[in-house]
């Protein structure tokens, strides 16, 4: 039996689990491949491999901000990137930039809730965050300190983060980003894809021209997608020879998800781990 799950989150972005109970967590869950696929950041990966349980294996990865800018304005999309090079120069230097512009704008959020009266702290959201990539997660978090929200899905409302206090981050360009993750020994599979319960999404024709550019893959079953969705878009990977992919997205308890909530086939692994080069699967 095989249980493979290609998406979850840590400490090192919006998860709550740290690397390490998060490869536990997915032995736990009778999984027997996972990956770790933090927000725009390689730095769970030291403490994941030095924790992985015999018997699970790791695929290294990350899920990386990208936006079309086929459409006014762009739309934000997340691309993950499985079996990069850790150390590859042009890939890191545009996940820095962009870590470092999610503070910016998580500062900059903190300012317009404080101007509103809203007595959150750029100090707190950064605890929150505790040295990984920062994200609207952990400003919900202080949200739901002050008893303005009770769960992390609630302060995405409209009248929260999901819009009222909703600002842009400076992502990469989504067809740069797919050549920086293939140029980097990389794979990369474009995530929830047709999740248009948290917003825009972009049409069929433009992730053809994904797939001209290198894309390898699409997820489908995942919990953003309803079943029509999902058949969709197993539709057009198949259509565009694309591989799909199910995964669980899991962030601890920032969401109710469970790991192996959605999984991927052992052939669909195979050839992942086949094209990718950057790092190997451990
Ligand atoms: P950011 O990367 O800072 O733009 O924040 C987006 C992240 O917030 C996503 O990757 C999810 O982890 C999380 N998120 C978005 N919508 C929701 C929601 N409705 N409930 C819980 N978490 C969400
Ligand atoms: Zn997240
Ligand atoms: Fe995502
Ligand atoms: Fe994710």
């Amino acid at each position: 039996m095989t249980r493979i799950d290609l998406h979850t989150h840590s400490t090192a972005s919006d998860g709550t689990l740290r690397p390490a109970e998060l490869v536990r967590a997915g032995a736990d869950a009778g999984l027997t491949a996972m990956a770790i696929t933090d927000h725009d950041t390689t730095a769970g990966w030291a403490e994941a491999e030095a924790a992985r349980p015999d018997g699970l294996t790791l695929i290294r990865g990350a899920e990386i901000s990208s936006r079309w800018h086929g459409a006014e304005p762009g739309i934000g999309l997340h691309l993950l990137a499985y079996l990069i090079d850790p150390a590859d120069a042009a890939l890191t230097a545009e996940l820095a930039r962009v870590r470092t512009d999610r503070e910016r704008r998580g500062e900059a959020i903190v300012d317009l809730l404080r101007a509103d009266g809203v007595d959150v702290s750029w100090a707190e959201v950064l605890e929150y965050a505790a040295g990984g990539s920062v994200g609207r997660p952990h400003i919900a978090a202080a949200l739901i300190r002050l008893g303005l929200v009770s769960t992390t899905s609630e302060a995405f409302g409209p009248q929260w983060l999901g819009r009222r206090y909703r600002l842009p981050k400076a992502d990469i360009d989504v067809f740069t980003a797919v050549r920086l993750v293939v140029g980097a020994g990389g794979v990369p599979v474009f995530a929830h894809p047709r999740a248009t319960r948290r917003g825009r999404i972009v049409p069929d024709s433009m992730i053809e021209e994904l797939a001209a550019a290198g894309l390898f893959g699409l997820e489908a079953d995942h919990e953003d997608h309803s079943p029509e969705e999902r058949a969709h878009v197993r539709r057009l990977a198949d259509r565009l020879g694309l591989v799909a992919t199910g995964s669980s997205d899991f962030h601890g308890t920032h969401k109710t998800v469970r790991l192996g909530a959605f999984t991927t086939a052992p052939e669909v692994l195979e050839k992942i781990v086949a094209a990718g080069h950057g790092v190997p699967p451990l």
